[in-house]
């Protein structure tokens, strides 16, 4: 667990005063209540982190309930999923799982009690009648012709309702408040529809099924739920959150307090299930847990710890105003996560041969690589030099531009952790491409010797062994759109989508890559930060995913790497 220090914010100090006035006897229940329609994304890590995160400090309890009120696009999948992604961010609702479809029958008798109370009616009006008589925001609603039926005759058809007697769409259930309030949502509401559909957990026994703001402040207050935190799009949704609980008062053990929070928003994201189930279903990415997706299964394929989105959900902290947090601020903690927590090790990403024309044939020579800059304790390995290396394409160039300080021809390089190298030749094809280059080394200048120092290079680039080094898939990902806004405009947002989010190539690493586990992640030196993939990487057969490279080139990217 993090072990930052709390940074107070107005839902704490909400808290805080609740806890010196006694209004909850200084207890602190919250709830993270997603719907099981789709995947959690990074936004809902915020929620998470919130909610958990305020229950563990206040040292009370966070529920996990499952807001499962709209069968048709609700499934055990999501169920699942969402359950490994709050645990995988390092949260435990321990004996704290609810599902809202869990209180179907009690929903139902309070639906029963506010229609004996006079509070609420079935409407036969069409769902286009009724969208018509509420008004708009400049002018009042209408009542329905059938607001006042008899309780007699209300009850009646809303047992017949849940009896299934009505086909879909005959009838509603809403509540009696004002059709003439300025907030659209009190213009009695729709809290019960027929929907003869199966429910993934209640299988049939259901064919009626209560609206979401009828069912979650319930939901809310029979879980006995002190503050219930939401994002800023139910500020309006907050007086009929307080009007059903005030009918239930005596009915229902307490009255949650609701509080309203600004929702993340990230740069070249998209926070939304509903286009996250676009690019799954039409493939536009390799599912729900393709490692370029903002889902909370996506980045942890990417390589991101639970350590570095709690990080992250700590900085950009809580407020009441919408704002958008940039992409590299995720990135960031990312990388000062992975910079203190990941060993070091080599690979190269796209390769060119270097012969070592005066080192001896068959001779291979251990060189010590430290497996953390800043961190002695955690060793050295032996990476073995041999007269043919493999260094990057990018380390040389046969006329070097001004500033290049790496190789060329005549320049003088040091192979890191190892000796210094001038190049002296440079082999071609017939098609004029650098086939090899050559060079010379310096046998008094090896790195941890008393030479390392006699003589300064400006270069120090990496290199493995050809004769030791093994090739691998590596997965170069970037961001999955191009637009740091893809669903801002009018037009659709796939169309934004970054042709080079994904690349795949074959490299070569050091050999004590080979028995990576799936989920480990390395510094590879000068690249960036990489994971083996969690499903297609095998010790022995690794296969790495680019999490993030070491500083932000966002923006320098234009063509394939
Ligand atoms: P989506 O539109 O992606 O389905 P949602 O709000 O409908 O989002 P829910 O499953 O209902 O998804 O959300 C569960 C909880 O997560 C809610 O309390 C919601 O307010 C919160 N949440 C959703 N998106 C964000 C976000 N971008 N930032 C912070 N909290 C969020
Ligand atoms: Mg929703």
């Amino acid at each position: 667990m993090s072990t930052l220090p709390i940074s107070s914010n107005f839902i704490r100090s909400i808290i805080d005063e609740d806890n010196q006035t006694g209004k909850w006897g200084g207890r602190v229940e919250t709830r993270f209540p997603p719907e099981p329609n789709g995947y959690l994304h990074i936004g809902h890590a915020k929620s998470i982190c919130l909610n958990f995160g305020l229950a563990k400090d206040y040292g009370g309890i966070c529920h996990l309930r499952f807001d499962d009120t709209n069968p048709e696009k609700e499934a055990q999948e999501y169920v699942d999923a969402i359950c490994d992604s709050v645990k995988w961010l390092g949260f435990d609702w321990g004996a704290h799982l609810y599902y809202a479809s869990d209180y179907f029958e009690q929903l139902y008798e309070f639906a029963e009690y506010l229609i004996k109370q006079g509070k609420a009616y079935v409407d036969s009006l069409t769902a286009d009648e009724i969208r018509q008589l509420r008004g708009t925001l400049n002018q009042p609603g209408k009542n329905s012709p059938y607001r006042d039926r008899t309780t007699e005759e209300n009850l009646d058809l809303f047992r017949r309702m849940r009896a299934g007697e009505f086909p879909d769409g005959a009838h509603v259930l809403r509540a009696k408040i004002d059709m003439t309030s300025p907030n659209i949502n009190m213009r009695d509401p729709v809290i019960y529809r027929i929907r003869h559909i199966h429910h993934h957990r209640t299988g049939d026994k259901w064919c009626i099924y209560p609206m979401y703001d009828f069912t979650h402040c319930i939901s809310d207050a029979l879980e006995h739920i002190t503050h219930s935190l939401c994002t800023l799009e139910f500020e309006d949704h907050r007086s009929l959150y307080d009007w059903v609980l005030d009918q239930l008062d005596g009915q229902v053990p307490c009255h949650p307090q609701q509080i309203e929070f600004a929702r993340l928003n990230l740069t070249y994201c998209v926070m939304s299930k509903r286009k996250l189930i676009e690019l799954v279903e039409g493939h536009f990415v390799d599912g729900w847990d393709d490692p370029r997706m903002n889902t909370l299964a996506g980045v942890r394929r990417r390589g991101y710890t639970p350590e570095s989105i709690r990080l992250f959900t700590e900085r950009i902290g809580i407020s009441k105003a919408d704002s958008w947090i940039d992409m590299t601020v995720l990135e960031d903690c990312l990388r000062d996560d992975l910079n203190e927590h990941a060993l070091r090790r080599i690979a190269v990403l796209k390769p060119l041969k270097l012969v070592i024309d005066n080192f001896p044939e068959d001779h291979e020579e251990e060189c010590y690589a430290p497996n953390h800059p800043q961190k002695p304790e955690w060793g050295k390995r032996v990476l073995l030099l041999s007269k043919t290396v493999y260094i990057e394409q990018d380390d040389f160039m046969e006329v070097p531009s001004k500033g290049y300080f790496r190789l060329s021809p005549g320049a003088e390089v040091r192979l890191r952790y190892a000796y210094i190298v001038k190049c002296v030749s440079v082999v071609k094809n017939s098609q004029g491409e650098i086939e090899e280059i050559h060079c010379i080394y310096d046998p008094d200048t090896k790195s941890g010797t008393a030479g390392a120092d006699s003589r300064k290079v400006k270069g120090n680039i990496h290199w493995l062994s050809a004769k030791h080094a093994q090739t691998a898939e590596i997965r170069i990902y970037d961001r999955l759109f191009s637009h740091p806004y893809p669903d801002a405009g009018d037009e659709d947002f796939k169309f934004h989508l970054n042709p080079y989010s994904k690349q795949t190539i074959t490299a070569y690493l050091e050999s004590s890559l080979f028995d990576a586990q799936p989920e480990q992640r390395f510094q590879f030196e000068r690249h960036g930060y990489f994971v083996a993939d969690c499903l297609d990487s095998k010790p022995g057969k690794p296969v790495f995913n680019r999490a993030v490279t070491l500083r932000d080139t966002w923006g320098k990217i234009t063509k394939k790497v």
